[in-house]
C-alpha cells in the first residue's frame, strides 16, 4: 500500500489527487478516513462502492472552517455556532440543513448535511490546501472496525485509495459524536468524545439520546464497529479467554485497556484489531464502569457485540430503493 507521512510535499500530492476526483486515506483524531472531494458526485460515489456501504448511509463532510461550513448549509444555526466555538477544530459533527450546493449523494438522499472541523492538522491542512470540502468516512469495510493507525487499513481498501496519508495513531479513536441540531430540539445521534452533559452545558437545554426514543440516523445499525471474530462482555474473563481486561493477568492473546474512559476509546480499535490477527473465534471483554464518562465505549461495545449482521430497516415501512440490495455481511 502506499502509506505515506503526512508532510507539506506529500499533503500538496494528496491534495492534487482528491482535485482529480480520486479517493486518499486521511489521518482524523477520530479514526482514519477515506477522503473524496464532498462536490463530485462520480468521487463520492466512488467511496461508497469501496466500503460496500449502502448508499443511503449519509457522509460527514469535512471543513478547515466556520465559513466553509457555512457554505455548505441553509443556515448556520447560532447553536451550531456556540458548538463550533467550544468543540472545532474537534470530535463533534454537527447535522444541519443543507443547501444547494451539497449533492444528495453525500447524504443520502436527505435535506440534511453532517458537518465537521477535524482537529488532525493533516487532515485541516489537506482541506486547505485542496480547497476542498472532503466527505470522509472511516477507512474500514461497512460495518467493520474503523482503522487508529494507517497500517490498520485492510488491502482491500487500500486498493481504491491514491494513497495513504500517515499522520500518526489517532488520538481520540472513535468515531464524532453526531449532534443533530436541524429538528426543532437537538438529539445526539451517536455518542462520543464530546459528551453529552458538554453538549447541554453549551446549549442550556437538554439534549437527548436517539436511543431515548427519538429520532434515528440512517448508518446507525445495531451491529457496527466489529472485528471478525464474536465479541461476548463479560463481568470477569475466565483463565485461558482471550480479550480484554481491565484487571488481571495479561498475555499473548489477552490485553489490559486502560482504566480511563478515554484512554480505553483511543486504545480499543487497535486492540480490537491485534486480537483479530490471531484469527480467533471469540474475543471476551471484560465490562467497563457504567457510568456517564463511558457511554461512547459502551456504545462501541454494544454494537461489536451484536450479532445481527444485516442493517435493519431504518423506517418501518423499510428503506426505500435498498430493499432488493443482496445482504451485506460484514469484512
Ligand atoms: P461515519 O462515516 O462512519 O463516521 O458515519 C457517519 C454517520 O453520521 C452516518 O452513518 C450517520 O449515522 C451520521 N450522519 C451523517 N450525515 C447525516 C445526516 N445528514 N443526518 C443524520 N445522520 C447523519
Ligand atoms: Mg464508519
Amino acid at each position: 500500500m502506499k502509506i505515506v507521512p503526512a508532510t507539506e510535499s506529500s499533503i500538496v500530492q494528496a491534495a492534487r489527487h482528491l482535485k482529480k476526483g480520486e479517493l486518499i486515506g486521511m489521518p482524523t483524531e477520530t479514526v482514519y478516513g477515506i477522503a473524496v472531494d464532498a462536490l463530485n458526485v462520480d468521487a463520492v460515489r466512488a467511496t461508497f462502492a469501496a466500503k460496500g456501504r449502502p448508499s443511503e448511509n449519509p457522509l460527514i463532510v469535512h471543513v478547515a472552517s466556520v465559513e466553509q461550513a457555512t457554505s455548505l448549509v441553509a443556515r448556520f444555526t447560532p447553536e451550531a455556532a456556540a458548538l463550533a466555538i467550544r468543540f472545532w477544530p474537534g470530535p463533534l459533527t454537527l447535522v444541519l440543513k443543507k443547501n444547494g450546493v451539497v449533492p444528495q449523494e453525500v447524504t443520502g438522499g436527505m435535506d440534511t448535511v453532517a458537518v465537521r472541523m477535524p482537529a488532525h492538522a493533516t487532515a485541516r491542512r489537506l482541506i486547505e490546501v485542496s480547497g476542498l470540502a472532503l466527505a470522509a468516512p472511516s477507512a474500514n469495510t461497512f460495518m467493520g472496525l474503523s482503522p487508529t493507525t494507517a497500517q490498520m487499513i485492510s488491502p482491500g481498501i487500500g486498493a481504491h485509495l491514491a494513497m495513504i496519508l500517515d499522520g500518526g495513531p489517532c488520538e481520540v479513536g472513535i468515531e464524532s459524536t453526531v449532534l443533530d441540531l436541524s429538528g426543532e430540539r437537538p438529539v445526539v445521534l451517536r455518542q462520543g468524545h464530546v459528551s453529552v452533559r458538554q453538549l447541554e452545558e453549551v446549549l442550556g437545554r437538554p439534549v437527548p439520546d436517539s436511543g431515548e426514543g427519538g429520532r434515528r440516523s440512517p448508518g446507525m445499525y445495531p451491529r457496527h464497529y466489529a472485528p471478525r471474530a464474536e465479541v461476548t462482555v463479560v463481568d470477569r474473563l475466565e483463565p485461558g479467554q482471550p480479550g480484554l481486561v481491565l484487571n488481571g493477568p495479561v498475555g499473548p492473546s489477552r490485553f489490559r485497556m486502560p482504566g480511563n474512559a478515554k484512554e480505553y476509546a483511543r486504545d480499543l480499535y487497535k486492540r480490537l484489531n491485534d486480537l483479530d490477527t490471531l484469527e480467533l473465534e471469540r474475543i471476551y471483554v471484560e465490562a467497563p464502569p457504567r457510568t456517564d464518562e463511558w457511554k461512547a465505549v459502551w456504545d462501541r461495545l454494544t454494537k461489536a457485540s451484536h450479532r445481527q449482521t444485516l442493517p435493519l430497516p431504518l423506517h418501518d415501512e423499510g428503506v426505500e430503493g435498498e430493499g432488493s440490495d443482496p445482504p451485506r455481511h460484514i469484512l
